[in-house]
């Protein structure tokens, strides 16, 4: 991608609006832009990033054996009155009428539409297990939309929803989901710690919130710091076999979000491995077994002919919040610092004297073996001076970045910047995109 053909409004002054980190360096990249409060549009580079999240999570999703489809936004309410749900879900709903004055809703999750599919197709327990998700917006009409995509009211999310035939084997689509969690927000570049989290009125001890710890997220959480030096389980972890070696073992040490913390349980952790902290919810697994499959009559025939409800789970990922999330964990003064698998652009060419025919050149080359190597490359082919140019490199976060000028390239020389470590390195053209390889 060429700047001076790009779409990527900077704004010089700090957003006076923005409380938090993230929420500022969206604003000043150009990644999005608010329409009403909770509402963005996403601007191109915001637009990158987010797929690049999607794309992950996909990824991952598919790996465990989860099956994408995808539900519409728009919802009738039936639904939610044969769950028991219209009433309950008060205000965060935000409800429509059509022109014929049926009730409708934006869908703020979708238990009851897909428990709704399930029932319309799904009879024996041969068909089971069963775990179909989507990656759709939603809409939650929030008392308070704040800090940006991270508590927006239109935001998007991963939610994915399992179906077995007892709770033994829930247990198995549950632990699948688990590692896939740990997975995606490790390839992300977080460490997202699950926690102990409130299951709601059906209890039981299958409830988990991934937290990534930081001071300005919403929830107070208590955990062991040896999860922070946790192994993930690597790509080719076997989705088939006995996944709860792995839970159990992220299960083992203490870790609690504050509806379901045990002071004494935590006085046992050592005090020097206790962590008492502020995170940010990015997903939540929950297993509930026959909550909305039991009042929506989704059952299926076992293997001597009883007809029973269908166990369910649900598994949510903040797509949208992940954006802000992983700006809050990866960022410095001067901008953003973005994890290799997420960065909108992976490499970028600075040039530092537009029009000097020697350095257009040199540019325009490494600009072409960029794009050849497969790499997604910015190029800075506008006419602002450097300090402007090096300020919005660092400030999108561009992770490497390669300065052309003809000082340097009088000795043959360009410099390769690392956006992480700050480190600047003098070399050949070659040597420099050989780094990149
Ligand atoms: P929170 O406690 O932050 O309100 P929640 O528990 O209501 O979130 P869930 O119903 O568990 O949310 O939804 C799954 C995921 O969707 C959450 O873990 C979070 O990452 C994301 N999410 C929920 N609400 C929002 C929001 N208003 N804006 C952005 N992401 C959200
Ligand atoms: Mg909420
Ligand atoms: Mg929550
Ligand atoms: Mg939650």
């Amino acid at each position: 991608m060429r700047l001076s053909r790009y779409f990527l409004p900077i704004l010089k002054e700090t957003p006076k609006e923005a409380e938090i980190v993230s929420h500022r360096l969206m604003l000043r990249a150009g990644m999005m832009r608010q329409q009403a409060a909770g509402i963005y549009s996403w601007l191109p580079l915001g637009l990158k990033v987010l797929r690049k999240i999607e794309g992950i999570v996909r990824e991952e999703q598919n790996r465990a054996g989860a099956l994408e489809m995808l539900m519409p936004t728009v919802q009738p309410a039936d639904l939610w009155i044969e769950s028991g749900r219209y009433d309950d879900y008060g205000k965060e709903m935000l409800r429509i009428s059509d022109r014929h004055d049926r009730s409708m809703l934006y869908g703020p999750t979708n238990e009851e539409m897909i428990t709704e599919i399930f029932r319309s197709y799904v009879r024996s327990f041969r068909d089971l297990p069963l775990n179909l998700y989507h990656i759709q917006w939603k809409f939650r009409d929030e008392v308070r939309p704040r800090f940006g995509v991270m508590r927006g009211r239109e935001f998007f999310m991963k939610d994915a929803y399992s179906f077995d035939l007892d709770k033994e084997s829930a247990r198995r689509a549950y632990h699948r989901m688990f590692v896939a969690y740990l997975r995606t927000f490790a390839r992300l570049g977080m460490q997202a710690i699950p926690m102990k989290a409130d299951s709601g009125p059906i209890g039981g001890d299958m409830s988990h919130e991934f937290i990534v710890l930081a001071s300005t997220g919403e929830s107070g959480v208590f955990c062991h710091k040896d999860l922070l030096d946790m192994p993930v389980p690597g790509e080719d972890v076997d989705f088939d076999s006995d996944l709860s070696p792995i839970v159990d073992a992220w299960t083992s040490l203490y870790a609690a979000t504050d509806e379901k913390h045990d002071e004494a349980a935590f006085a046992a952790v050592p005090e020097d491995r206790r962590i008492a902290a502020r995170g940010i919810e990015v997903g939540h697994i929950f297993y509930f077994g026959t909550k909305y499959s039991d009042p929506m009559n989704a059952k299926v025939t076992t293997a001597d002919g009883q007809n029973v409800p269908v166990h369910m789970g649900s598994y949510g990922i903040g797509v949208s919040r992940l954006v802000g999330a992983i700006i809050e964990a990866s960022h410095d003064d001067n901008g953003i610092i973005w994890p290799a698998s997420v960065a909108p652009f992976d490499a970028a060419v600075v040039n530092l004297k537009q029009g000097d025919a020697a350095t257009d050149a040199m540019c325009e080359r490494l600009y072409g073996e960029m794009r050849a190597a497969g790499f997604d490359a910015l190029y800075d082919d506008t006419d602002q001076r450097a300090g402007a140019k090096f300020a919005t490199m660092d400030l999108i976060g561009v992770p490497w970045q390669v300065v052309v000028g003809p000082k340097g390239l009088a000795s043959g020389e360009v410099e390769l910047k690392n956006r992480a470590t700050g480190e600047r390195a003098s070399l050949t053209p070659e040597a420099a995109m050989n780094r990149l390889v």
